[in-house]
């Protein structure tokens, strides 16, 4: 097997390869930057450290059906780590040993890691987020407003990392009303001093705060022709705009922040952090991010080329 290949279940049940093994699954996983990046990291780790010349990460297609088949037999057959993506980050919660407090929080796992008793889950999006916005936009999530654009996933540990960093305020808004509820139920508890507010996407607050960090966690813009989320032009004015979205590199919200002349940046650093964090825990070792950002957005060039 190539590390390049998509796995299905039936290849793990035969599963002999030598070496320690990571992988992420997902349904569909085709196209997942995760491999590329990662094994980039763990090339450049084994020439200073040999153990890692035998570690390969893999991505493996499995529908959500089977998810807990999937873990049972990853788990036999030793894969050390495992990422989930999409629709996994929640179904694994109840299939799995046992979950970091953090990820419980958020209602979502993204890092498996093996231990004795089965797998530990962890949720690295957050993380992610905070230092990709950091390097790219040089904003810190502590004391500032934040808006925040969506309900689902990513918005959760979005929201959930805006609040443990204790940022200032936190502006949710969300096209429907019935994912934004279910998004505010879980993180008031978590507010501590912050400010939390909520909106529909097509009415915003008047006191919506200028100068704040703008995070569109919404599915909108993955594809070229969509509209932004929001005309940010009709809006006051935010310090930054960090959108989730990496392929479109410029969805349509960046190319709106980029006419107005505010900063932005799009989510493949998150993307990258995510995945060093995940890779740090289960190697207990310091990870080459620039690596994964170079193998990545290597990867993401060969695609659009
Ligand atoms: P979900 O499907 O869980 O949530 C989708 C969200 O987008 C919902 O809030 C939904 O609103 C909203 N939405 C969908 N279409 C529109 C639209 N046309 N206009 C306005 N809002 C819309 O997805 P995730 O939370 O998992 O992912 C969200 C985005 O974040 C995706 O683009 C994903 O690729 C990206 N992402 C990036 C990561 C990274 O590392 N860079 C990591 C994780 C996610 P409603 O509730 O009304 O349906």
């Amino acid at each position: 097997m190539r590390p390049e290949d998509t796995l299905t279940l039936d290849d793990i049940a035969t599963w002999a390869e030598p070496g320690t093994h990571l992988a992420v699954l997902g349904h569909p996983v085709k196209h997942s930057l995760s491999p590329h990046m990662h094994n980039a990291a763990l090339r450049a780790m084994a020439v200073r450290d040999a153990r890692f010349a035998s570690w390969r990460y893999w991505k493996c297609d499995v529908p959500p059906e089977r998810l807990g088949e999937a873990l049972a037999l990853l788990r036999l057959k030793g894969f050390a780590g495992l990422n989930l993506t999409v629709p996994h980050k929640v179904l694994a919660l109840d299939l799995i040993a046992a979950v970091d407090p953090d990820a419980r929080a958020i209602g979502a796992v993204n890092t498996l890691r093996l231990t004795p008793a089965g797998y530990e889950g962890f949720n690295t999006d957050g993380y992610g987020l905070a230092t990709g916005i950091a390097q790219e936009l040089g904003a810190a999530l502590a004391g500032a407003d934040v808006v925040l654009l969506g309900a689902g996933g990513a918005a959760r540990s979005a929201a959930v990392e805006c609040l443990s960093r204790h940022c200032r305020s936190l502006w949710l808004g969300n096209r429907s009303r019935a994912s934004l509820d279910s998004l505010l139920q879980q993180v008031r508890p978590l507010a501590g001093e912050a400010l939390v507010r909520d909106f529909l996407l097509a009415s915003p607050p008047p006191d919506l705060p200028a100068g704040a960090i703008l995070i569109n966690a919404t599915s909108s813009g993955l594809h070229d022709d969509e509209p932004p989320p929001i005309d940010l032009a009709r809006w006051p004015r935010p310090g930054c705009v960090f959108d989730m979205i990496y392929n479109p590199p410029r969805p349509p919200l960046l190319q709106a922040a980029a006419e107005l002349g505010l900063p932005h940046a799009n989510g493949l650093a998150m993307l990258i952090h995510q995945g060093a964090r995940a890779l740090g825990l289960w190697t207990g070792a310091a990870v080459p991010a620039e690596e994964m950002q170079r193998a990545a957005a290597a990867a993401l060039q060969d695609r659009s080329g």
